[in-house]
């Protein structure tokens, strides 16, 4: 029989030290998301293709190239989401969310699925958690949006991060913008690498995003201009509104003229967080405003901003800057039963201790010296153990391991003690 010990490639299991970087930043997500008034949602991690097809954009690398597709036993067509606005965005339309308050904040964390060529910084199975605000299009949102990724990042220590913002415009502004790059570049579409010559007739914005040796040279050789410089008076107003917002939260930015990101649903701001260690995979995040999405999902039209960062990406970042994770706490006290018969015996003794206090008990009996050396090695403050004269008494021998104090306790006296930190 074949041996299946092995993960599939791209996808990792996450335990210990990495699982307790993943930990941190989602609990410095939650704590800032949820001060800034956002419910968390759980959208589920398949959805119709057609959410992802209509929501991420058909001429989007991630529906081209990237999703993992599957067809039910209805003959229905899934896929596994790539990302998470979509999903959430759908939520907010099934579920009627039109009447809350508006603007309605959500977050979200959880595990997303690409069919790329695995490399560092780029898995098959990745982890992102990210932020929408629908329902209203106040540029201050656009701010608000952008500064909390932004803090959340410096918030768990990340220093050398760059925060790039631009603006892709109306629809308007882009039809004349991709009307321009069309014109610029049809007369050297052989030039162009096979993914490219595509864009040129799908969407040739997609093309200024291309890692593509040859496209770089070409882009570089015709002096293509920004988008921004096709920016209508509209979407500019606000792009100056955003940044003048970001100026009074402090919040360091460069313009980024040529920004361009994966997802077609994008629409005026866009911005990327990169971090200035991590080589060609520095994007740990991005986000933007996406007013027409709803209606290309079939609902009404509902304004919104959001964006996501990578977990992964962001862990690579806080060891590239030899950040730890938040400790865990350490175990309160591992308990030792003494001779075979009181196993069972200090199995009943920790689980009076659960849930408060983190205590477990060792299933082989040792003698004393072994007992404390083994509770010394699990990093617990105390340990307990348990002889015959323990167990008829209803007591615990604990010794608080920094000090060396042993004292005799029944249960209640213990659990005082080890609460009160062994003084
Ligand atoms: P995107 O939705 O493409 O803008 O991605 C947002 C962030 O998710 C990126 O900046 C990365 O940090 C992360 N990310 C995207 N794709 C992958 C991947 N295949 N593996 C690991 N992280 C990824």
């Amino acid at each position: 029989m074949a041996v299946v010990t092995r993960a599939v490639k791209g996808t990792h299991d996450l335990f210990r030290e990495d699982l307790a970087y993943h930990r941190t930043l989602l609990n410095a997500a939650r704590r800032w998301l949820e001060a800034a008034g956002a419910d968390e949602i759980a959208t589920p991690i398949f959805e119709f293709s057609e959410v992802f097809e209509r929501g991420v954009g058909a001429s989007s690398d991630i529906v081209q190239k990237e999703m993992f597709t599957f067809t039910d036993r209805g003959g229905r067509a899934l896929a596994l989401r790539p990302e998470g606005t979509a999903g959430v965005v759908r939520a907010y339309l099934e579920h009627g969310m039109k009447v809350w308050p508006q603007p309605v904040r959500l977050w979200y964390a959880g595990p997303m699925f690409r069919a790329e060529r695995p490399q560092k910084g780029r898995q098959r199975q990745f982890h992102q958690f990210g932020y929408e605000v629908l329902g209203a299009g106040e540029p201050e949102l656009d701010a608000e949006a952008v500064a909390l990724s932004y803090w959340i990042l410096r918030g768990v220590g990340l220093n050398r991060l760059s925060l790039k913002v631009g603006s892709v415009g109306d629809r308007e502004d882009r039809e004349r913008y991709n009307a321009y790059l069309r014109e610029l570049l049809t007369p050297h579409t052989a030039r162009l690498s096979e993914d490219s010559q595509r864009r040129l007739e799908t969407n040739p914005m997609r093309i200024l995003d291309s890692k593509a040796e040859p496209d770089r040279k070409l882009l570089e050789e015709l002096k293509v201009r920004p988008m921004l410089d096709f920016l209508g008076p509209e979407a500019k107003a606000h792009f100056e509104a955003v940044q003048e917002r970001l100026r009074r939260l402090n919040v360091p930015y460069e313009i980024d003229p040529t920004i361009v990101r994966g997802l077609d649903y994008y629409a005026r701001t866009a911005w990327e967080l990169h971090h200035e260690l991590l080589g060609a995979q520095s994007a740990l995040g991005g986000g933007g405003r996406y007013d027409g999405l709803a209606e290309l999902l079939g609902g009404p039209p509902v304004p919104g901003v959001g964006w996501a960062v990578g977990v992964e990406r962001t862990v690579l970042a806080m060891k590239a800057e030899g950040l730890s994770p938040a400790p865990e706490p350490p175990l309160d006290l591992y308990i030792v039963a003494l001779a075979a018969e009181l196993v069972p015996e200090a199995l009943r003794a920790a689980s009076r201790f659960w849930p408060e206090l983190r205590v477990q008990y060792g299933v082989k009996p040792r003698k004393p010296g072994k007992a404390l050396q083994e509770a010394e090695r699990k990093g617990a403050r105390f340990a307990g153990l348990l002889g015959p004269d323990e167990a008829a008494s209803g007591r615990l021998t604990v010794k608080h391991l920094r000090t060396g104090e042993q004292r005799t306790l029944d249960i209640e006296e213990v659990k005082e003690w080890v609460r009160g930190g062994g003084s």
